[in-house]
């Protein structure tokens, strides 16, 4: 790919930096760590920057080719991976009203790695960009349409990378082309999202304009009816601001039971504690109702997929996901689905209609790949 040897993959948090240094061909990781309370009381770290010259103090500089950073919101701009320049930094920036929690502490990283490292190419890989395709259908909010274009108010979708690698991954683990699959992936993480793959592209997403919509997750609320934020607003003397932090950072699994790590939901769910019982039940009815809407959509499946932290770790998620479902087709093997494996594997039964299957995912790579596919398009302008 043009060159490209090594890519540094920046994935910056508004208090984090997670990197890795790694070649997009062979996926061969030169160096990955994380620095992490970044600008906090008594931290070695004051900014940004300070992160980014640290970890590459620890680095050999000069085998580096390029740069990658992922980006959360493209918005309806950014619909592939694209080489940074001023104006493209500042399209980034702009984009900040529509994720003000995820899109300015990627910006702070472009900005102290393009200081840091001048002379380097650096590319901005967007979680949205894989849904950008979606059907207008599956696009839009039903709200009156000169408000919605007017705001740039739509479904955007997001984890696109993630489901970027595991789609192709879990059509190379099929021996089947992409191209002729339907799919069902559950990025299970922190973040979680549902999405319908049909031929490799995105048919339908859990999230939305922001990663807020659809699933449960360790901290959101996922779906809710909207005129919650108003009566919350007229009825509970609650700010925008009150209501912002409530639905992004005291909701999800750890509003329902005080916990927002699965692994402890489910230990303290299996201790009795009815709080958790709830968190966990309905973490997997949210499952439930994605899953069937997307065997709609899809006209059936060939494979559902689950990754990232819960999907690829938690057996007891991926059973409870499934219970029940196997007059839709989808059944789970207990034996391989307890298995303690950790690569691309089968959890249904051999001739089950669907294959289950379990793919970690790998972002970081993707990235790489990503970052190297623009550069080797010929434009090399730092
Ligand atoms: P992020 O969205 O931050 O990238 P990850 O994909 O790394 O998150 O997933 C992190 C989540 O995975 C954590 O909330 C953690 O509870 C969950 N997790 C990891 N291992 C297990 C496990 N064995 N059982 C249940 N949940 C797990």
């Amino acid at each position: 790919m043009g060159g490209i040897r090594s890519v540094f993959v920046l994935n910056t948090g508004s208090s984090s930096v997670k990197f890795r240094v790694v070649d997009p061909e062979s996926g061969a990781v030169g160096a990955e760590g994380l620095v992490e309370r970044i600008g906090e009381p008594g931290s070695q770290t004051p900014d940004h920057r300070a992160a980014i010259e640290g970890i590459l103090s620890g680095l050999d500089r000069g085998a580096i080719d390029a740069v990658g950073h992922r980006i959360v919101h493209g918005g309806d701009r950014f619909v592939q991976a694209t080489l940074i320049d001023d104006d493209v930094e500042r399209g980034i920036e702009q984009l900040s009203a529509l994720a003000p929690l995820h899109n300015p502490p990627g910006l702070l990283g472009i900005r102290a790695a393009r200081a840091a490292l001048p002379e380097l190419p650096q590319v901005a890989v967007f979680d949205t960009a894989f849904h950008a395709g979606m059907p207008a259908a599956a696009r839009s909010y039903a709200i009156d349409a000169g408000v919605a274009a007017e705001h740039g108010i739509r479904r955007y979708g997001f984890h696109g990378t993630s489901y970027r690698i595991v789609s192709e991954r879990a059509a190379e683990f099929l021996g089947r082309p992409l191209d002729e699959l339907r799919l069902i992936v559950l990025h299970l993480g922190n973040g979680a999202s549902a999405t319908a793959i049909a031929g490799g592209r995105s048919i339908d997403t859990s999230m939305g304009m922001t990663p807020l919509e659809g699933l449960v997750m360790g901290t959101r609320s996922g779906d809710l009816d909207p005129a919650v934020l108003l009566y919350l607003q007229r009825n509970a003397a609650m700010t925008v601001d009150d209501v912002d932090e409530l639905l992004n950072r005291r909701s999800g699994l750890l509003g329902l039971s005080g916990r927002g790590d699965m692994r402890e939901v489910i230990a303290a769910a299996e201790g009795g504690e009815a709080a958790a019982e709830l968190a966990f039940g309905v973490y997997v009815h949210r499952l439930h109702h994605y899953i069937g809407a997307y065997l709609a959509i899809l006209g059936g499946a060939d494979a559902l997929v689950f990754t990232a932290g819960v999907g690829e770790n938690s057996a007891a998620v991926r059973a409870a996901a499934l219970e029940g479902l196997a007059g839709l087709g989808l059944q789970v093997d207990a034996a391989a689905n307890a298995a303690p494996d950790r690569g691309p594997r089968r959890i249904s039964p051999a001739g089950a209609p669907v294959d289950v299957l379990v793919i970690p995912t790998d972002e970081e790579l993707q990235i790489a790949r990503e970052t190297a596919g623009v550069l080797a398009q010929g434009d090399l302008r730092p």
